[in-house]
């Protein structure tokens, strides 16, 4: 062979493995549109407090294209009457359904001399309110179990059967055994079901340590726009954000697991409320997954590829990988000014860490202290566009895009309009 094929053959395999293994390139084009949605949503049929039509209808009209029912432990089926005014959207949620629907589509019957109402099926729902291509309706749920009064929530998007709280002896065991459950369901009926760890600062529930080793689990909320959440932590327990960082370390440096990806999500249950930051109000935290459909199965095979990023108020027109960068560019609002984050860690990063109390016993349920190594901020950039040109010793790379604007209603006070883009891990060429 002479030397110059060979050259030719050595060339085109470091061009392709490098183009394969790196490229990403998140845009709108001819075969892949946004979709908007949102990923955690409770109804009359568990502890939220209005119908899931009325739900299904606020998505609609405020620009989704796709929302997720995920009641605690039940699916939208089957027959079920409530009273019309001992539920927790009462009178004023009833009198919203029926002016907003005729007479033939809300049922009512008397017993034991009460009014009662009978709350609608998901396929009845779905019937009436979505659009081919433009609206979707998803069948989830939020199973909700827990380990000694501590609440370990998991919902699944996108599923037919109910999956039961399975419990276990630790809060891992709990979360391990419901999302094996998930996956052998999933191995056995071919849905493509996704299921994701909610607000793991509920409670204080749920540690990084804890939530890293979790096989099979590679989505958690990073934002629910629920106020009791804790989403932002406290002096002794880290943020959701910083938890990300933490967990993707781990993961790949030691534990040799996937990336974990950070989803935004409403966590809706109080839909009359009106007053900004008031209650879990719908509208604060959604997903934007580029995808080929809209379908459950294309949001999902999209999500699972990172084809997305979360939001609680900035969009993004691109996020790319090529060439060795990292670039996102701002769909800007005007008068606004944007920063972009890029954060990761390095490889060699300072493992150390240490307990967050003083107190042993209390020290377990607390996340570890890790060293500034860990989720470091290794660039950041002012404007509407940046580019983080990877060295090569970055184990993962994410980046966080923070507004000038407010949320307009906020579920921690202050909080600015965010955008998270997916970690990505530099393949060194
Ligand atoms: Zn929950
Ligand atoms: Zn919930």
């Amino acid at each position: 062979m002479s030397l110059r094929s060979l050259s030719t053959i050595v060339f085109l395999v470091v061009f392709v493995s490098y183009a394969a293994a790196e490229d990403i390139k998140l845009q709108a084009n001819g075969e892949s549109q946004w979709y908007r949605g949102n990923m955690h949503t409770h109804s009359l049929w568990s502890d939220g407090d209005d119908y899931p039509e009325m739900i299904a209808a606020w998505y609609k009209e405020h620009g989704y294209s796709f929302n997720v029912f995920t009641d605690h432990n039940v699916l939208l089926r089957g027959e079920r009457w409530i009273d019309v005014e001992k539920n927790k959207g009462g009178k004023v949620a009833f009198d919203k359904l029926t002016a907003k629907f005729d007479s033939e589509w809300v049922q009512t019957r008397t017993k034991d001399e009460r009014l009662q109402v009978r709350l609608k099926n998901f396929d009845q729902i779905f019937d009436r309110l979505a659009i081919p291509q433009k609206f979707l309706l998803i069948q989830g749920e939020e199973i909700t179990d827990g380990y000694k009064n501590m609440p370990v929530h998991m919902c699944v998007t996108n599923t037919t059967e109910l999956l039961p709280p399975l419990h276990g002896e630790s809060i891992v065991e709990v979360m391990q055994q419901n999302i094996n459950a998930a996956i052998s369901r999933r191995e056995r009926t071919g849905e493509k079901s996704l299921v994701h760890l909610n607000h793991p600062n509920f409670h204080y529930a749920i540690t990084a340590e804890q939530l890293m080793q979790v096989i099979g689990e590679n989505f958690f909320e990073v934002y629910n726009g629920h106020p009791t959440v804790n989403d932002s932590g406290d002096d002794t327990h880290p943020s959701t954000s910083r938890m990300w960082d933490i967990i993707n370390t781990w993961r790949l440096a030691k534990l040799d697991l996937p990336l974990m990806y950070g989803l935004a999500t409403d966590d809706g249950h109080a839909y009359h409320r009106t007053k900004p930051g008031d209650g879990a109000q719908p509208g604060r935290g959604w997903v934007m997954v580029l995808a080929k459909t809209l379908t459950p199965d294309a949001l999902v095979t999209a999500l699972e590829a990172g084809q997305f990023y979360s939001s609680s108020g900035v969009s993004l027109t691109r996020v790319a990988v090529t060439d060795g960068r990292l670039s996102v560019t701002v769909a800007a609002d005007a008068d606004t000014d944007y920063r972009i984050d890029f954060i990761g860690t390095r490889k060699g990063f300072d493992d150390t860490t240490v307990p967050a109390v003083d107190d042993q016993e209390k020290a377990k349920r607390h996340s570890l202290r890790y060293s500034s190594d860990v989720g470091m901020v290794l660039q950041s950039t002012t404007g509407s566009s940046g580019v983080y040109q990877f060295t090569g010793d970055e184990l993962y790379v994410r980046a966080i895009v923070t507004s000038s604007r407010l949320h307009s209603n906020p579920s921690e006070l202050g909080d600015f309009q965010q955008a998270w883009i997916q970690p990505v891990v530099p393949n060194t060429p």
